[in-house]
């Protein structure tokens, strides 16, 4: 009977203990590395290059800067040397696709992590649209229905203020501010609001899409000037054809009423 109660107890200490582990875990690998990707690319487009063309540092505190991002050290040594070969640069293992380098990341430099940042980017994830990033349709007709006008002002004020502390800290004139701000905004905060939010643009088009549409513009360019070259060279015959018989039957109607005789002025 004792053995039993024992027996149980050990059940129950090894259950919480794997719960707490579980738990453990999960902290561990709270932040998305997809949605972080997204994000990142979305800073590299919109916002960094607006930093680099004024020759700007974003604020050091400001949460979007490069060297906060929980992944940033280990973002640093990846490489990719083409399509289907990405290389770990901390031990040189090479993977077929950027997924199972994350995964090489997370089971063996986890250390490589930005030590004392609690910046995932993907919690980031609403002002930068991933979801259109993620999800490549081109409808989104019920999102669009149900799209709520006062979240998406709330959302935007929220950019505006991420934004604002972000400029730099040097002495920028208060036009230099309002350029970065403006420019960083135009493709970021300014697309929430209903109307803006669900607009493509060219990186978001599926490469396939994009790949079809190179092929086949040209194609149809070439069947148009063919297709019109075609109708023209008709058109030209119908002409001919048309006024030589207008010409002979013009040429009986003359022999019917003057006969053979020739015709005198
Ligand atoms: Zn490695």
């Amino acid at each position: 009977m004792i053995f039993h109660r024992e027996f149980y107890l050990m059940k129950w200490i090894v259950i919480i203990f794997s719960l707490l582990m579980l738990c453990a875990n999960e902290g561990d690998t709270h932040c998305s590395r997809p949605l972080s990707r997204i994000v990142r690319n979305q800073l590299k487009e919109h916002f960094h290059s607006v930093f680099l063309s004024k020759n700007q540092e974003p604020h050091s505190k400001c949460p979007l800067h490069s060297s906060n991002d929980l992944y940033s050290i280990q973002e640093e040594h990846k490489s990719q040397e083409y399509a289907s070969k990405w290389v770990c640069n901390f031990c040189g293992k090479a993977f077929y696709n950027e997924n199972y380098l994350d995964k090489h990341f997370d089971n063996k430099h986890s250390d490589m992590l930005v030590k004392g940042s609690s910046v995932c980017l993907a919690d980031f994830c609403d002002i930068f649209r991933c979801q259109l990033f993620e999800n490549r349709r081109s409808d989104h007709f019920w999102e669009k229905k149900l799209c709520n006008e006062d979240r998406l002002r709330v959302l935007r004020r929220r950019c505006e203020a991420l934004i604002r502390s972000c400029l730099p800290q040097s002495n920028l004139s208060v036009e230099g501010e309002l350029e970065i701000f403006e420019a960083i905004g135009a493709n970021t905060c300014s697309l929430l609001n209903c109307k803006d939010f669900w607009k493509q643009t060219n990186e978001m088009m599926p490469t396939w899409k994009i790949v079809l549409f190179a092929v086949v513009t040209p194609f149809f360019f070439i069947a148009l000037i063919i297709g019109e070259f075609a109708v023209d060279s008709r058109t030209s015959d119908d002409e001919e054809h048309w006024s030589s018989s207008a010409w002979d039957s013009g040429g009986n109607e003359l022999r019917r009423r003057y006969g053979d005789r020739p015709l005198t002025y």
